[in-house]
């Protein structure tokens, strides 16, 4: 079962490997994982010293800046969550344009609520219940 778990979220599960060793590479791996509890569920972030980067490429390789806090680390959940029903498709479908909003934001400072409010920051907090308010 795992297999097939593993086989459906391949892209993410390889691109968060080669984005934790880039990391490690150029030193902003922090060394450690930080453990979040979430509805009775244990997920696992790698913690890396790089200050606005949080990154869901499926459960096993949510890598995020220590200094968030919990509501973001639940964020990246419900990011987790999308990966294992998106499967094959979750880059094409919230990665990419996920990637891309954010870069927008980042050059335009449009702020958290236009980030968080469309899709597909507010599906990964709908799938974990979180609002827009939680984030800011
Ligand atoms: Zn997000």
């Amino acid at each position: 079962m795992i297999i097939l778990k593993v086989l459906w979220q391949l892209p993410q599960i390889i691109l968060g490997a080669l984005f934790l060793a880039f990391c490690f590479i150029i030193g902003k791996f922090h060394g450690d994982r930080k453990e979040i509890e979430w509805e009775g569920k244990k997920y696992y972030f790698w913690q890396i010293n790089w200050r606005g980067v949080g990154v869901s490429l499926s459960e096993y390789f949510m890598i995020m800046s220590y200094h968030y806090n919990y509501n973001v680390h639940v964020h990246e959940i419900g990011h987790a969550i999308k990966s294992k029903k998106q499967g094959l498709f979750y880059l094409l479908l919230s990665g990419i344009p996920s990637a891309f909003r954010n870069i927008l934001n980042r050059i335009f400072k449009f702020g958290p609520e236009w980030y968080y409010g469309k899709y597909p920051e507010k599906q990964a907090n709908d799938e974990v219940g979180l609002t827009i308010e939680d984030l800011l």
